[in-house]
């Protein structure tokens, strides 16, 4: 229910990111006079050919991940077989598990490969978790999916968690044909949608010995840049209150909807001296069952989001004084359980720099069928029939959206880069079926390729270019302005709330068998 809820919420978050710049730049693809077409003279790294040449060593593996992630489609926190199909991989291809249960969260892991002494160590960040109400077949209509229509990989998880730690899989390849020192490790992200894992491990340190980190996201376009996302704190509000019989007798009660109506009128109030970077959206969660019985109870999920955290954290003190006004004027009482934040997403000049090199380098092909799957999922949509994008744009500026993402909080701990790769129809918003069904055809199968080729080529010329690295950090180190990495994870919050019971007890920590012994 919570976690339905989160997904829910966060579904929007992604629409606003998608439908900010990455939309906004989609359309321009559309115009093809614009003159934008390429920095075809830019020369091809060096490491691109290699790259390439070892995901293709390793295509099978990463077909298999986008694959079977894709068939087997599981929501934020149960993502049991999707983590296991990592895993499995992972340790096929002859990387340590460092650790399962990560950061307290059971379906995220850890893992790591290693070679020589003291070289760099870069991170990779596979996400593999579906969502509510986008399981499609791989058609270009809206019909049923393997697993049916409940959940489905309406964000393309599976192929961002397939290019992720294939790409993995093909540094590693290159560094021991070349002999190159260092560290590669994968972050098992559960829980994108939700409560997300990054923000656990980043509280609890896990990015800060990396040179840099570096992830993908699927899209209607081949673009990176300079994007920032918003910060954010999401807090559960609940009233209560006494109840009564609303005809006989109201007076005996107190009404906890009518607690959670001036709350949010009380938000309403707020809105002309807010800043106009400033989001507060909010959903009635409960807010009783019957009008002719007087609600003791009534709850309101709200996401305060804004461009950095101090901003947040100024308006999210406001909110609680509001939501207490509300409970004094009603008679009501109020619990604020503030249970998640994000950071904004710091970019990274260098890294995307060279992430566009990479991409450029990219011979991206779509065969006939590809581009009528495309349209045919267009016209399905009422979209213009543009189908899927093959050039790669030029670079995004510095921009906020409104949008928000758990990679803001690696990004406030190592340098951090991501780029989007097409995997499905121009046009087409994240959090929809056609996503959802290009993700398990060969559309799919091409971003999972195509986006390893491209991290595999930066994470080499990471591993082996001292003067990037130093760059990177030097970019890294002034956007963040000394600013101390403070976890937007309120004091004494363990691990995310929605986490189902029986995974929590395959974690089998001491607190957790409390827990389950108390709940017997
Ligand atoms: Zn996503």
């Amino acid at each position: 229910m919570r976690n339905d809820s989160g997904s829910l919420i966060l579904d929007t978050t992604r629409r606003t990111l998608m439908s900010g710049a990455f939309a906004g730049a989609a359309l321009l693809s559309l115009s093809p006079s614009l003159g934008w077409a390429q920095d075809q003279q830019a020369e091809a790294p060096e490491s691109a050919k290699a790259a390439a040449e070892a995901v293709e060593a390793v295509r099978e593996a990463i077909l298999r991940i986008s694959r079977e992630v894709w068939e087997n489609p599981e929501l934020s926190l149960h993502e049991e077989v999707s983590s296991e199909i990592h895993l499995r991989e992972l340790r096929e291809a002859g990387f340590t598990i460092v650790s399962t249960g990560t950061s307290g969260i059971p379906t995220a892991f850890l893992a790591e490969w290693s070679q020589g002494e003291g070289g760099p160590k870069i991170g990779f960040l596979p996400e593999y978790d579906a969502l509510p109400a986008l399981g499609n077949a791989a058609e270009p209509r809206q019909t049923p999916g393997p697993t049916g229509v409940e959940v489905g990989h309406g964000c393309g998880h599976n192929m961002l968690g397939a290019g992720c730690t294939g790409a993995a899989f093909a540094l590693k390849k290159v560094m021991i044909d070349r002999n190159i020192p260092g560290t590669i490790r994968v972050y098992g992200c559960a829980a994108e949608e939700t409560e997300g894992a990054k923000v656990y491990m980043a509280r609890d340190g896990l990015f800060d010995d990396l040179d840099a980190c570096l992830a993908w996201h699927p899209g209607p376009m081949n673009a990176t840049g300079l994007l920032r996302t918003a910060a954010v704190n999401m807090l559960r509000i609940h009233y209560t209150g006494r109840t009564a019989h609303a005809g006989v007798d109201p007076w005996e009660g107190r009404s906890a909807l009518k607690g959670a109506e001036l709350f949010g009128t009380g938000i309403q109030f707020m809105r002309e001296h807010l800043k106009p970077t400033t989001r507060l959206h909010y959903a009635y969660t409960d807010g009783g069952g019957a009008p002719n019985v007087v609600p003791d109870t009534a709850e309101v999920l709200i996401m305060i989001r804004d461009q950095d955290r101090a901003e947040v954290n100024e308006v999210t003190e406001w909110v609680r004084d509001v939501a207490n006004g509300a409970a004094t004027s009603t008679q009501t009482t109020v619990e604020i359980d503030h249970f998640f934040g994000m950071h904004d997403l710091l970019p990274n000049e260098t890294l995307a720099a060279s992430m566009h090199a990479h991409m450029s380098a990219l011979s991206m092909e779509w065969t006939d069928e590809e581009q009528e799957f495309a349209k045919a999922c267009q016209r399905e949509m009422s979209l213009p029939e543009a189908g899927l994008m093959s050039q790669i744009m030029p670079m995004l500026p510095e921009i906020t959206t409104g949008g928000g993402t758990d990679v803001g909080d690696v990004s406030f701990n190592t340098p951090t880069a991501l780029f989007a790769l097409s995997t499905m129809p121009i046009g087409v918003g994240l959090h929809t079926w056609p996503v959802t069904a290009c993700g398990g055809m060969s559309i799919g199968d091409k971003g999972s390729i195509y986006s390893a080729i491209v991290m595999a080529g930066v994470g080499y010329d990471l591993m082996t270019d001292p003067d990037l690295r130093a760059a990177a950090r030097a970019d890294f180190d002034r956007r963040k302005g000394g600013r101390a990495y403070v976890s937007p994870l309120p004091d004494g919050q363990v691990r995310p709330s929605g986490i189902p019971q029986h995974l929590l007890l395959r974690d089998g920590s001491q607190e957790l068998g409390v827990d389950f012994v108390e709940n017997k």
